[in-house]
């Protein structure tokens, strides 16, 4: 087993799974060779394309990534796969149940699938889902795929490291507008009403559509909505040619460097972050604080500990 975590980079970039495996690990534990890790790997990452996909619990986000799963590898590219459910916190839950068994059905070396959970707290989460999507990159994944249960802020942040995000619904969810949080209206760069077997799903298709053209357009792309039945595979090449339109119109447009760029200021300012807060808050500060804590207000409490 390779501890040395510079053999262990190499080991990724010639993109053994064990490798790959042990740095995910790693940055799930805050190990501080995560850093040398992340320093070696990085200038590999490439330009592989990070899909995200959110939705609510049962839509059929696993579903959809086994079918995208399989087109892309018919097209002979190599699959890497995110899976983070920030709302069961110690990786129990039954998205690792679901993950380990799609990942039986795909003993195909090219294909790598992991579940992410929070060690404790939620804070670093989507960083680390960040920096598990570079390992991937890094290891010569063609496409990432990051995939979470829409629903807060953290799975929000996660969607972040993709370059396309995909939002996934179903038919008669009560009123689709309503069941699908605000910010998941925003960030959606592809709507998907996923089993359009069910009733209801035109109703569905055309109901968001005409909430997306209200809304006004998120930058100069429309917002395709597609209807797909996961289950069969029907509607699998339209989400796949727009997935490619989408990258298409990021590169013409320059965005895709810029998002990138973005993002990379993005975590630089969350590591900063993290580290300030850590720093600050040593054995002193916090016994302060606990003997400040009275019926003065919280500003007056912090305006007192920061002098
Ligand atoms: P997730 O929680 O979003 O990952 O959803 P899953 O992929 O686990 O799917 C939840 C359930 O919906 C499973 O029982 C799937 O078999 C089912 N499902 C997925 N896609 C379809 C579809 O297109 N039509 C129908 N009728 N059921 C589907």
């Amino acid at each position: 087993m390779i501890t040395d975590p510079e053999a262990l980079s190499r080991s990724i970039i010639e993109g053994h799974r064990r490798a790959i495996a042990r740095a995910i690990s790693k940055i799930e534990n805050n190990d501080p060779d995560t850093r040398i890790i992340l320093d070696t790997v990085y200038k590999h990452v490439g330009s592989t394309h990070r899909i995200g996909i959110t939705g609510p619990p049962g839509v059929g986000k696993s579903t959809i990534t086994s079918q995208m799963i399989k087109a892309f590898r018919k097209e002979g590219k190599k699959v890497g796969i995110i899976a983070v459910d920030p709302s069961s916190p110690f990786t129990g839950g039954a998205i690792l149940g679901d993950r380990i068994r799609m990942q039986d059905a795909f003993t195909d070396p090219d294909v790598f699938i992991r579940s992410m959970a929070t060690r404790g707290s939620l804070g670093g989460l989507a960083r680390q889902a960040g920096e598990a999507a570079d390992v991937l990159a890094a290891s010569g994944k063609d496409i990432v795929i990051l995939e979470t249960v829409g629903v807060g802020q953290v799975e929000l942040d996660i969607m972040d490291a993709a370059d396309t995000i995909i939002v996934l619904t179903v038919p008669d969810m009560g009123d689709v507008i309503q069941g699908m949080k605000a910010g998941l209206m925003e960030i959606g760069d592809i709507f998907v009403v996923n089993k359009a077997d069910l009733e209801g799903a035109e109703r569905t298709k055309t109901d968001l559509q005409f909430v997306l053209e209200l809304k006004g357009q998120s930058g100069d792309r429309k917002q395709n909505v597609i209807l797909v039945d996961a289950r069969k595979g029907q509607g699998m090449d339209i989400l796949l040619k727009e997935i490619k339109e989408h990258r298409r119109f990021l590169e013409d447009q320059g965005l895709f460097e810029a998002k990138r760029r973005k993002r990379k200021i993005q975590r630089v300012k969350v590591l900063i972050g993290e580290h300030l807060d850590r720093e600050f808050w040593n054995e002193k500060r916090v016994e302060l604080l606990n003997s400040l804590v009275d019926d003065r207000s919280p500003y007056e409490i912090a305006e007192k500990i920061l002098k």
